[in-house]
C-alpha cells in the first residue's frame, strides 16, 4: 500500500474521541508500590484514603487490575469542548532542521488553563459533584493545575478553594486573576488560615512557600470542613488515567496512517501528561507486543528521576500525606529558580517509578537556557508560543532529531507539547536579557536532603 500524505494535523472525529481510560498499572508486571499511612506504615485502606479524596477516585487509585475504565458521558461531553486535541506534523521544524527524522506534537494547550491540566481537572470535579460534595482544595505552583480546577469546579458548580504558593501568588496575578474569574478563591501559601501554615510562617518568617507546603495546607482545610475533599492535579495514579486520554487519542490518529512511533518523549513534573501520552505504548510494550524508546524529560535543577532515589518519602512538607514510594529528592528539597514552574515538584509518579526502575524508559535532563533556546527555535517557526515545562521535551525532540541528522536515520519521534507559556513572559524576558542561569544542585546537596527521607523498610 501506498504510503498516504500526512497532513500538518492529524485530527480525530468527535466520535472517534476515546470513551474508556486505558489503566496501565494492569498491564504491569511491578506494580506500583502502595501508599502508606505515615503513622502506622501500612498500606492506605480506602476508608482512609476516603476521609481526603472523593471515593470513586479513591477506587480509581488503588484499582491495579481493570485495564479500561469507562470514561462517563458528562466528561466526555466536556472533553468534547476542547478534544480531541491535534496531532501536529511539525513539517516547519523538520525543515528547518534539516532532519530526515519525522516529528509530531500532540498540543495540549488549546483551552484557558493552557495545559493538559484539564483533562483530570473536569473528571476529578465531576466526581466531587457525584458525591454531592460542597467543594474542594487544591495547591497550585505556577498556577495552570488551579485555573483546569477553577473552569472545571465552575462548570460543576462546585466552590473551590486554591492555595498558591506565595511566590507565584505574587509573581504571577493574571493567572490568580484567571481563577478568581471561574469563582476560586486563591489564597497565597503558607496562609495564617491553617495550622501548619501558622506552623511554617512561625518557622520561616517572611518564606515565600513550596508546593509541599501549599498541599499541606489544603489537606488540611479539606480535612477540617465537612463536605470538602482534596484534590491533586499530578503524580497520583487517577491522575495518570484520566489523562491517558492524551496517549490514546495520539495512538488512534497516528494509527489512521499506519505511523509506528519509535521514540515517544515528554516533560515530567509530577509525571502526568508524561504518563498520559505513552499509556497505551507503554501497553503494548509490557504487552511484548511493540517496542518504544521512551523518554523523560526532566530540569537539570529538578532531576527527580536521573539523580533522585527510589523510595518512600512525604508527598509533602507537613507530612499530613501518605507515604508514597517514588523517585525523590527529599520533600523538603526546595529546587533553585527555575521557571518551569510545573515541574519542581521533589518527586514522580508512582507509576512512572517503577517503570523507570524496570528500565522500561529512560530519562535525561536539560538546562533552563538550552529549554528556552529549544523554545525560542519551536516558536519561530511552528508558530505556538511554548510553556517552559512544555519546551523540555521540544529540547529533546531537537537533539534526537538532529541525531538523525548526523546518521541519515528516520526515525519518528512524538513528543507532548503540553501547554503555552503566554504567563512565562518574565522567564522568557530574562532568557531574552541573558539574565538566566542555570543551577545545578551539587551531590553533597542532594545527599543531605536525603538523610530527612522516613525510615521505612
Ligand atoms: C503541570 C504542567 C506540567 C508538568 O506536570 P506533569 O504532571 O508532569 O505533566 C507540564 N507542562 C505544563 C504546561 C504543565 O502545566
Amino acid at each position: 500500500m501506498a504510503e498516504k500524505k500526512i497532513p500538518y494535523k492529524i485530527y480525530l472525529e468527535e466520535n472517534e474521541l476515546p470513551k474508556k481510560w486505558y489503566n496501565v498499572r494492569a498491564d504491569m508486571k511491578n506494580k506500583p508500590a502502595p501508599l502508606l499511612n505515615p503513622g502506622t506504615l501500612e498500606p492506605m485502606k480506602a476508608e482512609e484514603l476516603e476521609g481526603v479524596f472523593c471515593s470513586e477516585l479513591v477506587a480509581q487509585e488503588l484499582d491495579n487490575d481493570n485495564a479500561y475504565i469507562d470514561i462517563p458521558q458528562e466528561i466526555v461531553d466536556f472533553y468534547k469542548m476542547y478534544r480531541p486535541s491535534p496531532l501536529v506534523r511539525a513539517y516547519c521544524l523538520e525543515e528547518k532542521l534539516g532532519t530526515p527524522a519525522k516529528i509530531y506534537y500532540k498540543f495540549e494547550g488549546n483551552n484557558t488553563s493552557g495545559s493538559h491540566k484539564l483533562n483530570s481537572a473536569i473528571a476529578q470535579a465531576y466526581y466531587a459533584k457525584k458525591q454531592g460534595l460542597k467543594g474542594v482544595t487544591t495547591e497550585t505552583g505556577a498556577g495552570q493545575w488551579g485555573t483546569a480546577l477553577s473552569m472545571a469546579c465552575s462548570y460543576f458548580d462546585l466552590d473551590l478553594k486554591v492555595f498558591m504558593v506565595k511566590v507565584s501568588y505574587e509573581q504571577k496575578p493574571f493567572r490568580r486573576e484567571v481563577m478568581r474569574t471561574y469563582g476560586a478563591s486563591v489564597t497565597p501559601s503558607p496562609s495564617m488560615e491553617t495550622d501548619i501554615g501558622k506552623k511554617i510562617n512561625a518557622e520561616h518568617p517572611g518564606t515565600t512557600g513550596s508546593l509541599g507546603c501549599a498541599i499541606s495546607e489544603a489537606v488540611e482545610v479539606a480535612v477540617k470542613n465537612p463536605g470538602y475533599r482534596y484534590v491533586l492535579g499530578s503524580v497520583l495514579n487517577q491522575v495518570l488515567l484520566h489523562q491517558s486520554v492524551i496517549g490514546l487519542e495520539t495512538k488512534a490518529a497516528l494509527d489512521k496512517y499506519n505511523i509506528k512511533p519509535d521514540m515517544i518523549i515528554g516533560c515530567a513534573g509530577g509525571g502526568s501528561n508524561l504518563g498520559g501520552l505513552i499509556a497505551p505504548f507503554m501497553g503494548e510494550k509490557l504487552r511484548g507486543e511493540a517496542d518504544y524508546d521512551i523518554i523523560a524529560v526532566e530540569p537539570a535543577s529538578c532531576p527527580s528521576f536521573t539523580r533522585g532515589v527510589y523510595a518512600y518519602d512525604f508527598a509533602d512538607t507537613g507530612m499530613v500525606c501518605p507515604l508514597a514510594k517514588m523517585y525523590t529528592l527529599g520533600s523538603d528539597f526546595i529546587p533553585s529558580a527555575n521557571h518551569a514552574g510545573g515541574l519542581r515538584y521533589h518527586g514522580m509518579s508512582p507509576v512512572l517509578s517503577q517503570l523507570y526502575d524496570d528500565g522500561l524508559m529512560r530519562a535525561v535532563s536539560v538546562e533552563q537556557t538550552k529549554v528556552f533556546e529549544a523554545a525560542e527555535q519551536f516558536a519561530r517557526v511552528e508558530g505556538i508560543l511554548p510553556a517552559p515545562e512544555s519546551s523540555h521535551a521540544i529540547r529533546v525532540a531537537i537533539d534526537e532529531a538532529l541525531k538523525c541528522k548526523e546518521t541519515g536515520e528516520e526515525k519518528t519521534i512524538v513528543f507532548g507539547l503540553t501547554g503555552t507559556g503566554y504567563f512565562d513572559m518574565v522567564a522568557y524576558e530574562k532568557f531574552h536579557d541573558g539574565k538566566m542561569d542555570d543551577y545545578i544542585p551539587t551531590d553533597e546537596e542532594l545527599a543531605e536532603y536525603r538523610t530527612h527521607l522516613p525510615k521505612v523498610d
